[in-house]
């Protein structure tokens, strides 16, 4: 038996998660530290360097020494060199940078880089709610939205590992110029930021809602408690944001005629109040052949599925862990919870 253990980091804009992962995708040792993202990029790569140490120190105690790095942060990653081609100004210097060779260097162990949110899918799709599906789309519900693809058991990562960034999806002709330079994106109306923007404008324009009596900043939890409490303003914002959530979902659903739609980030807790109006408005605008062969899940791995993913995506690119076979993946083999859970 190979006792080896990949050091799985999900970078994140607020916290460094790390992980060492077993081939089976198991996480035996996990920290988090704070990322010093207003530092700039040397900084938290220093930060992401000495979890990485603390990690494999860990698991090589217990008998299981590193072969590997897999990171996973936010943002475009070139698929074939790991450079960061594009960062949002939340990690200042991070675009640009070579992570996967400074990483390697730093580290002197083979590194892979992935763009987060395929991470989490690939992970999701690998050992939580879209195993046994050959195809697969997952949605990031959180700060923002993200998203990941899988194709027959291939991910799909683009010409320049821009692909499948489902967040910036125009879904309104009319809408507001987002940060990406896009119209109307599906962040800018069904994102955690997107949902507590709106509320405070509610609250600022006089509407009565129950959100008045709670304490700032307002937040998207916020919304879901009291949407969960019945409020009819929060419930109504959350369905708006879950109609066009769905607009975007019936164009990844007609483009890939997936088995399975994962629903993952902290936002795919309001469950049915966001995702049942997503899933009406998405069957709407659907062919009805490939709406009865669907399912919409919660994701399984919660904020583990990006250490586990970049963990198994580098297994797999070390050659040390092949994906599953066909017969294998026809295999319903670990359903996930519905979103109606
Ligand atoms: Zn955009």
């Amino acid at each position: 038996v190979l006792k080896r253990v990949i050091i799985g980091v999900d970078l994140g804009g607020t916290k460094i998660a790390a992980g060492a992962v077993t081939p089976a995708g198991d996480i035996l040792v996990a920290r988090t530290v704070p990322t010093p993202a207003a530092e700039g990029a040397e900084t938290v790569l220093g930060t992401i360097m000495a979890l990485v140490a603390d990690v494999t120190r860990e698991a090589d105690e217990e008998g299981w020494p590193a072969a590997g790095i897999g990171l996973a942060t936010p943002g475009v990653v070139h698929p074939r060199d790991g450079t960061v081609v594009y960062a949002t100004p939340t990690l200042p210097g991070w675009s640009g940078l070579r992570l996967r060779d400074s990483v390697a260097a730093a580290s002197a162990l083979p590194t892979v880089v992935l763009n987060d949110a395929h991470a989490a899918a690939w992970g999701e799709w690998r050992a939580g709610a879209g195993r046994g599906a050959t195809d697969m789309v997952m949605v990031t519900l959180g700060t923002g939205v993200g998203g990941g693809v899988v194709v027959g058991g291939v991910p799909l990562m683009g010409s320049q590992g821009a692909a499948a960034r489902i967040g910036h999806v125009s879904v309104d002709t009319t809408g507001p110029r987002c940060y990406c330079g896009g119209i109307g994106c599906l962040e800018l109306y069904a994102s955690g930021i997107a949902i507590a923007r709106a509320a405070q404008a509610a609250l600022d324009q006089g509407v009565d809602t129950a959100l008045r009596s709670v304490s700032r900043p307002l937040t998207a939890a916020h919304v879901v408690e009291a949407g969960r409490a019945g409020d009819p303003y929060a419930v109504a914002a959350l369905a708006t944001a879950g109609q066009y959530l769905g607009v975007a979902l019936a164009a990844l659903v007609a483009l890939f005629n997936p088995q399975v739609v994962v629903f993952g980030g902290g936002l795919s807790e309001a469950g049915d109040l966001l995702l049942g109006p997503a899933d009406r408005e998405m069957r709407n605008r659907i062919l009805p052949l490939v709406a009865e062969s669907l399912s919409l899940r919660l994701a399984k791995l919660g904020g583990h599925a990006a250490v586990v993913g970049v963990a198994l995506w580098a297994w797999r690119d070390f050659g040390l862990s092949p994906d599953p076979t066909e017969a294998e993946r026809s295999v319903e083999t670990a359903p996930g919870p519905a979103y109606r859970a």
